[in-house]
């Protein structure tokens, strides 16, 4: 008799690869992308369209400038979007919010109201786009707001434009938005990120002014990011027999498939049918929402992939990183899949992070992270390469706490993923730049001669970086990415941090300039930075044993777990620095360590729930049945002293959970370094019999039914 587990297989076999309508055009033709791109969101375009000349100009002031948008302006695009939403469908709108969960909150109302002779309407006013008032109490605050006051105010960021989600029977306007506690406090992701890109605004803008040979302000700088988003999708059969990926996102038992990742041969492999189908799909959706999703390909794993947008504004990306998670989760279950962001779903096998490409611009458009090919262009690169390696060596702590996460933990440090310690991999052609600056010497960037690959082929032109895979912070060519970020991850906390650090490298840089007459006090500022951070810089091979070794002689920290790592937000040096840079408060702050260790030590207990129900309810009775088969016999030995390892690891993890411990730091610090090492051997001792015990009886979906049969 065939079990749930080989049903699943059958099941997932034989689907059929589910096709969509792409947009068409009047002629029925297929459209191309720059026709429908935007279509259900209120951008730019839309609002060009749509709103009176002189409002539209001075929205646009709100979001070049970030000047505040006063009341007839928004009262003239709640007019208009309301409009434009009813047109389109919409009979709700909501707004869109990030609270500390690292998820996306919403509440709908609807447009109906009464006009004053008691009839029916649709009403939409400024006051309404501007804020609303979700009962603030249900989100995370980290102790900020005790429930009795629970007060708490969502607020329209303008500068991300408002896009219509589908549900099943229409549309909601949704609205984006941060999150307010009554007293002004951020109950959200949001407020921090855009107090961040201010930060960076400021202190760029004072960085390079002194630059300057006129002293001339360069306009407004903005913070660029594109996040790289890695993921697994595998057939939602298999997820319904197996309630650890469904609820904890990962798999807490599964021993590893019999060839796993080890002929790595499915990066950049060809795209499995199925997936592809699925992958146009979630483009398509994300192209109405004026989301760019760029590039996709496969990833180092089976069944992982990515997905790369385009770059844009911090704030704007972190809201388009939410859309292209919920879209990937939404339409995978039309095509019977279910996508995994989870940064460890499969254990032995590649985990999932997200990479956040970062770096920030002029108010034309150029990249402060661009070499250039001129003197002053040179010297300005060097001043703010200067201060991000000041800043984040001093700061590597807060940096590192910004991407700690219990699912993380599975991932850092890893023999795959980038350390837990915070380094910057500069390269060859910028590390003898920055090493000639540090002896005081002249440099002049040369970006390499074009590479040619076979006469046939045109010129490339050659990065300015090779690549390593094994750093957490890495330049590549005009951007640093930040690859330890999660793959779940808002990337608005990393992001938020990543700002804080720079702009306070930046500040310090500006400060020795202003303190210093000499004609040659760029430079010199330059040196002093390049030779305090010297030791965050290590190009070398960052999952090697020895550099952990090195790092630690380096004074440089490295936090393994998440408790470890979110202590750093506790220190004097993290609040200092959130409250200079006018990021966080520290009570805000203090929230941020408080909400994080709350979901770790959750997290934590809900798996270790779900691996004792798993246990208990599938992996014990398979193997009592099959000892009990078997005995006597060669397996029947081997099955009863297995039986034995689990019952001994279930018992100890019983022991361990009897006792309570008080305080969620304490309570951290025990399920981490006393809980875990325990449920790891009870799933070890699981894993042993899975790879002993019948296969007609052994419940739960395989890695390599899971990873291969999808
Ligand atoms: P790779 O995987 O080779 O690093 P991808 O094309 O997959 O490259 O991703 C690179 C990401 O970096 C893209 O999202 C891209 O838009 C982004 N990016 C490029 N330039 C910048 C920049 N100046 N600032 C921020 N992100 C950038
Ligand atoms: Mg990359």
């Amino acid at each position: 008799m065939p079990g749930p587990r080989h049903e699943a297989v059958k099941t997932a076999l034989s689907r059929d690869i589910r096709t969509f309508q792409r947009p068409t055009g009047a002629d029925g033709r297929p459209q191309r992308i720059s026709a429908f791109f935007g279509s259900r969101c209120f951008g730019a375009d839309r609002m060009r369209e749509r709103l009176p000349p002189d409002i539209f100009r001075r929205w646009q002031d709100v979001v070049e400038k970030g000047v505040r948008p006063e009341r007839p302006v928004a009262d003239a695009i709640a007019h208009a979007v309301k409009e434009w939403a009813i047109e389109q469908g919409a009979t709700h709108f909501c707004h869109w919010f990030h609270p500390m969960t690292g998820l996306t909150a919403e509440k709908h109302d609807s447009f109906l109201a009464f006009d004053s002779a008691g009839r029916a309407i649709e009403k939409f006013t400024g006051a309404m786009l501007i804020q609303s008032e979700p009962d603030a109490s249900s989100f995370p605050s980290g102790g900020m707001r005790s429930t009795f006051e629970a007060r708490g105010y969502t607020n329209w960021d303008p500068t991300s434009p408002m896009f219509l989600m589908d549900t099943p029977n229409g549309r909601t306007l949704c609205i984006p938005s941060a999150f307010l506690g009554y007293h002004g406090q951020a109950l959200d992701e949001k407020a921090p990120l855009l107090r961040s890109m201010d930060a960076i605004n400021r202190s760029a803008g004072r960085l390079l002014s002194l630059l300057s040979p006129t002293g001339e302000h360069p306009g407004r700088i903005t913070v660029t990011v594109g996040p790289e988003q890695e993921y697994f999708v595998i057939d939602r059969a298999y997820a319904a027999l197996r309630p650890d990926l469904v609820i904890a996102g990962r798999s807490v038992l599964g021993a590893r498939a019999p060839k796993g990742q080890s002929l790595e041969d499915h990066y950049f492999g060809s795209i499995p049918q199925r997936v592809q189908s699925f992958m146009e799909e979630v483009e398509v959706e994300l192209y109405y929402l004026g989301v760019s999703a760029k590039t996709r390909h496969n990833e180092v794993a089976p069944s992982q992939f990515e997905l790369a947008p385009i770059f844009c504004e911090a704030n704007l990306a972190a809201d388009h990183n939410q859309l292209v998670m919920s879209t990937l989760r939404k339409v995978a279950a039309r095509h019977d899949l279910i996508a995994l962001l989870h940064e460890k779903p499969f254990a032995g096998v590649n985990g999932s992070g997200k990479h956040l490409n970062w770096s920030m611009s002029d108010n034309k458009g150029h990249n402060l992270l661009d070499p250039g090919d001129n003197p002053s262009e040179n010297l300005r690169f060097l001043a703010v390469l200067a201060s991000i390696l000041l800043g984040v060596h001093r700061h590597a702590a807060v940096l590192r706490a910004s991407i700690a996460s219990y699912a993380n933990d599975y991932r850092l440090g890893a023999n795959e993923a980038p350390p837990a310690i915070i380094s910057v991999f500069l390269g060859d052609a910028l590390t003898r730049v920055v090493e000639a600056a540090e002896r005081g010497e002249n440099v002049v960037l040369d970006p390499g001669a074009p590479i040619q690959l076979a006469a046939q082929l045109p010129l490339i032109a050659r990065d300015n970086t090779d690549r390593n895979r094994t750093s957490p912070f890495a330049f590549t060519g005009n951007k640093f990415e930040f690859r330890a970020v999660g793959a779940s991850a808002s990337i608005s906390w990393p992001g938020t941090c990543l700002n804080a650090v720079v702009a306070d490298g930046m500040d310090q840089l500006a400060a020795w300039i202003e303190a210093d007459a000499s004609p040659d006090r760029v430079l010199s500022a330059v040196r002093r930075a390049l030779t305090e951070a010297a030791p965050v810089r290590f190009d070398g091979n960052g999952y090697s044993a020895e550099w952990v070794q090195e790092a630690e002689g380096r004074g440089l920290p490295h936090a393994r777990t998440t408790p470890a790592a979110l202590s750093a937000l506790r220190q004097q040096a993290a609040t200092d620095l959130f409250t200079r840079q006018k990021v966080l408060s520290p009570e805000e702050l203090r929230a941020r360590h408080d909400v994080r260790l709350d979901q770790y030590n959750k997290r934590v207990e809900i798996e270790i729930d779900l691996l004792l129900r798993l246990v208990d309810t599938q992996i014990l009775p398979a193997v009592e049945r099959d000892a009990q088969e078997f005995s006597g016999g060669w397996r029947g030995r081997q099955l009863e002293a297995g039986l034995e390892a689990i019952i001994a690891a279930r018992v100890e993890l019983n022991r361990l959970l009897s006792n309570h411990v008080e305080g969620e730091e304490a309570r951290a610090e025990w399920l981490c370094h006393t809980l875990l090492p325990a449920a790891q051997n009870l799933r070890a001792a699981c894993d042993r019999m899975e790879e002993i015990c019948s296969d007609e009886r052994w419940p739960l979906p395989s890695y390599y039914e899971m990873l291969f049969l999808s």
